[in-house]
Order: structure tokens, then sequence, then C-alpha cells
């Protein structure tokens, strides 16, 4: 294969960032194609006997099998890292398995692991359930608060985890303090940036060691494949990572990392577009839901308790917020008049989808779980897309009027 400029980091580093989106990572083979081409392949084969005893050995670059390295997965991993500004990034089948290798390769029986109340349900679940079956305590605390951060830190705290903004509550977490805080204490900060995207908060930027996606989100921004991908040092990710990840297998897709591949060249017009989308209609919505008693939820209006801290984190705040109705049956009548938006519990598509999440994604928390955390009855989590505003407008004009609001 043609090593072009894509894959070289003299060149790459000086990119700007719409640049590194749109050819970070191109790794032409010889037939010089525009398009990054799709190694379906599990398996290499060699010119001779001592080529892949050389490679085995680490002593000679190349690929050997694809749960270790394949040519469109290195291209997706190449161009995330350049976008995160990570020294390395290596892609998972899907957003959890990405959390859970970002963890589970770091901890051991004793460690001690501090996270977010505010977090995806699996998320918590990793911390609730999987990670004390090995002995590794946890916390769970209020993410917005900095001083429950420090009052929780042990002699035996090894990892700081969290999400900002957080999923479905928009909790806003101080990257700068809490990163900080953490790096005095030798613990690791994992941040799950997948509201986000590198296009619109850089967690390295403000001193986090490890960024973790869920690729399937805004990253692909249309709805069509799982993926994961986690992000950190050259050092970190070798030696860390890698031992956990090759033998256990949490490994992408050739086709999925070709699919995300394609949606990273787009990522930050539709990531803008849909974080200006989502201000316009939480500014339409507000007064008529904060007048029937509810809430909005949204860390781009002026009303978010942390809106200043996340203008200063956030280049844009993202296509996601929420809003509280106070009832379930309420929340349930503005689903069901929905014309356009779509009753969907994914996020980061290109359409605007709306869910309830005490229902869906926190439905396997428990009423004690999801109260704990914020997930009232009347919640709904809405991912804003790119249709045309006035239609998004006025489908949530006609389904907040059918509720009475
Ligand atoms: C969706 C999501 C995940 C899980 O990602 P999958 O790709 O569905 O496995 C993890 N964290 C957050 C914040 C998410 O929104």
């Amino acid at each position: 294969m043609k090593k072009t400029t894509g894959m070289d980091r003299a060149v790459t580093r000086k990119w700007r960032p719409q640049t590194q989106a749109v050819r970070g990572g191109t790794w032409r083979s010889e037939h010089g194609e525009t398009s990054e081409a799709l190694f379906l392949t599990s398996g290499y084969t060699y010119d001779d006997a001592q080529t892949v005893a050389d490679r085995f050995a680490g002593e000679a670059q190349g690929m050997t099998y694809s749960r270790l390295q394949n040519p469109t997965v290195a291209m997706l991993e190449e161009r995330i890292a350049l976008m995160e500004g990570a020294e390395a990034c290596r892609a998972q089948a899907s957003g959890m398995a990405a959390m859970t290798a970002a963890l589970l390769c770091q901890v051991s029986a004793g460690d001690h692991v501090v996270a977010a109340r505010a977090a995806f349900g699996s998320c918590r679940w990793l911390v609730d359930h999987l990670l004390p079956r090995f002995g590794v305590e946890t916390s769970v605390i209020d993410s917005a608060d900095n001083a429950a951060w420090e009052a929780a830190i042990r002699p035996n705290t090894r990892v700081f985890f969290f999400e900002s903004p957080a999923n479905p509550t928009l909790d806003i977490v101080d990257l700068q303090f809490v990163c900080d805080l953490a790096r005095a204490h030798g613990i690791t900060t994992v941040v799950d940036n997948a509201f986000a995207s590198p296009v619109l908060q850089r967690p390295m930027e403000f001193g986090a060691d490890v960024v973790a996606y869920s690729a399937t989100k805004l990253m692909d921004g249309q709805g069509r494949v799982l993926a994961g991908a986690v992000c950190g040092t050259e050092e970190w990710i070798n030696e860390v990572l890698l031992p956990f990840q090759r033998n256990t297998g949490p490994n992408i897709a050739p086709f999925n990392a070709w699919v995300v591949h394609k949606g990273l060249e787009t990522l930050s017009l539709r990531a803008h577009q849909q974080s200006r989308n989502a201000v316009q209609l939480g500014e339409f919505m507000e007064p008529r839901v904060t007048e029937a008693g509810g809430l909005m939820q949204h860390p781009g209006l002026p009303s978010h308790p942390r809106h200043d801290l996340a203008m200063t984190q956030m280049d844009a705040t993202g296509p996601i917020f929420a809003f509280d109705v106070q009832t379930r049956e309420r929340a349930f009548e503005i689903l069901n008049a929905l014309e356009l938006i779509d009753i969907s519990n994914n996020i980061g598509d290109a359409r605007s989808l709306m869910c309830h999440p005490a229902s869906t994604t926190h439905a396997n928390m428990g009423e004690e779980g999801r109260a704990e955390m914020g997930v009232t009855e009347g919640l709904l989590r809405i991912n804003v897309g790119l249709e045309d505003i006035q239609d998004i407008i006025e489908d949530m004009d006609q389904a907040l009027a059918a509720a009475g609001i």
C-alpha cells in the first residue's frame, strides 16, 4: 500500500481540523483510489516465512490478523486521533465495547473508581454491577458538584469516569477542575464524549487522559452502524489498552469502520448545524414548557445551571437536549402526537428523534436509580436533526399543543 500524506503525521498534524476530517488517515493502495478502500479480510498472506516471523516478533511492521490490525480500521483510528488531538486511538465494535475496554483494561481487584451519577444506562451498569463483581470498588457522585469529586477520592482511586454533557439529563462537568484534580492524585480520567464529538469538545485540551466514544452517534451521524473508539497517549494505548483489546477482541468490523470514516468527513457540518437547530428549537419551546410548569434541560440555553461553563468548554452544545413535562402521561401524549420527529431512542442522527428515557434507555435502572440521577417520569430527550428547523418547530408546536402545553 502507498503511504499517502493522510498517514504522515508530519503533514497531517499541520492541517486544520476540517482538512483532517476529510483527509486524515487516508492510506491509498497501489490503485490510487480516491475514497478509502474497504479491506474485508480477517487474515493476511506473506511472501516468505521470515516476513511473518518478523511481524509476529514485532520486528517488522505489517498486518498479521484483523483482531490485531486491519487497514480500513487503521485509517479510521488515525482520523479520529487527529480530530481528537490524541496521540493514538483504537476503534471498537460499539460505544459500550469502548467503555468496557477503557475501564477493564486498567483496573484490578482492590482499585476504586469514581463515576458520574448521571450517565448512559449501560455505563452505569458497568460501574454499579460489572466492576464490583471483580472486586473493584465504585462510588457514584453528582458530577456537577466539584467538591463531590474531591470528597470521593480514596487512596486506591484509579479512575474518574464521566460524560459531559451527560445522557439524558445534560449535566455538564467542569472538565478543567476535574481533570486537574485527577492528575494531582495520579488518577486516570476517562471521558465519554459521545454527546459532543471532537468537533464540539476536546476534553484532552482540559487535561483528560482517555476519551472514549460511541461512534454510533454523531460520528456515523446517519443511524447506520454501531461503533466505538478509545483515544489516549501512545504509551497508554500500547501498554494498557492494547494487551486487553488484542486478547479479548472487541474489534470493529472493517465495513462499520469504513462507514464511520465516511461520516467523519461531514461531522463538523452536521454537528454545528444540528447544534444551531437544537438552540432554535429550545428557544421556541422554553416559554411554553416553563409556563406549563415543566423544565428545559438544554446546555445551549441561559437557563441551564452550567450554561456559561458549557459555552467555555464546547464550540457548540450539540443536537441533544431534554425537557421535563412532569408526568409520563403528558410525555407520552407529546410523543404520540409527533408527525415528523420519530419516536426513537437513538441520538446523533441526521433525523430528529425523541424518546422517554424512563421507559427506554434508563428503564432497567429501577425507579430508585432513576430518581437519584434525575430521570423523571416526565422527562423527554430529543435529538434535533438536519431537517428544516421550521418543520421541526411546527411539529413540536402541534405536539406540545396536543398535550395542553
Ligand atoms: C449510546 C451511548 C453509549 C453506548 O454506545 P453504543 O454505541 O450504543 O454501544 C455510551 N455512552 C453514551 C453517552 C451514549 O450516548
